[in-house]
């Protein structure tokens, strides 16, 4: 993979920093996707060799045309720009929220995706992964997993929306040779919302599972939704 290119988008900070991080130290090119320049910039010189700042909103029209006509070839893009919002409720959340959480975490992936499609067309071995949610899958929000089953209504069924849409990319991409598969990065301590600051987990382990994804070999899985450990996610 050592002439591979890779995008991560919200990769200023957190688990797609760590993402980006990993994959420049495995030898790829990667682009830090940020919406802030002078943020994206401070990580892309953090992380040092190999990474380099490229501008991306993912609720951006504009700014994703702007950003895939800049780049050409791409191995792999990482989708992990993400928003949880404040918790609340099905019953007490505004319909508002809903559409800002999903603006990022659902359109925005399908907004990216297809922008740099034509790119990752040009790959030998391309990949895309899904930066998802454990919190997003159905089937642990209806077992014993979750006490607290109600909250974070609009994040989890965004991140239920982005499973769904890895299904249905990796079925639409497979002819194409272009495997798409969902992370649930597990708790870690990022800025994402209050529950992941006071949390003990390393975004390290999530960017481990993340680039365990991005570097799968050709008769490596499709479609599919895996926790930071390798282990499978049901839906
Ligand atoms: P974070 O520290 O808040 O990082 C989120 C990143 O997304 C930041 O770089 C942020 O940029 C970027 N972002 C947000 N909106 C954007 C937009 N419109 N365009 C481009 N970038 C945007 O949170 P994180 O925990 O690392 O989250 C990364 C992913 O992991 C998310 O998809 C999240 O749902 C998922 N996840 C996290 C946890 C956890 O426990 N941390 C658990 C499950 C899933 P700014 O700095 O500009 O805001």
């Amino acid at each position: 993979m050592e002439n591979s290119v890779a995008l991560v988008t919200g990769a200023n900070k957190g688990i797609g920093k760590e993402i980006a991080r990993q994959l420049a130290a495995a030898g790829l090119a990667v682009y830090v996707g940020s919406r802030d320049a002078a943020r994206g910039e401070r990580a892309a010189e953090e992380i040092g060799r190999g990474a380099r700042l490229l501008v991306l909103d993912v609720t951006d029209a504009a700014s994703i045309a702007a950003a895939a006509h800049k780049v050409h070839s791409l191995d792999i893009l990482v989708n992990n720009a993400g928003i949880s919002g404040d918790g609340k409720t099905a019953d007490r959340d505004d319909v508002g929220a809903f559409r800002r959480i999903y603006e990022t975490n659902v359109f925005g992936v399908a907004a990216v995706t297809n922008a740099f499609l034509p790119a990752l067309r040009r790959s030998a071995h391309p990949r895309i992964v899904n930066i998802s949610s454990g919190t997003g899958s159905l089937a642990w929000t209806t077992g014993p997993q979750f006490p607290h089953r109600g909250t974070f209504a609009a994040y989890r069924s965004s991140k239920a929306a982005l499973n769904a849409l890895t299904i249905y990319y990796a079925h639409a991409l497979a002819d194409a040779g272009i495997k798409v598969n969902a992370l649930a990065p597990g708790l870690r301590r990022t800025d994402l919302n209050a529950a992941a600051a006071a949390s003990d987990g390393d975004p390290a382990e999530a960017g481990a599972g993340a680039v365990r994804l991005a570097l799968l070999p050709d008769d490596g899985p499709s479609g599919e939704f895996f926790s930071w450990d390798g282990t499978p996610v049901p839906w």
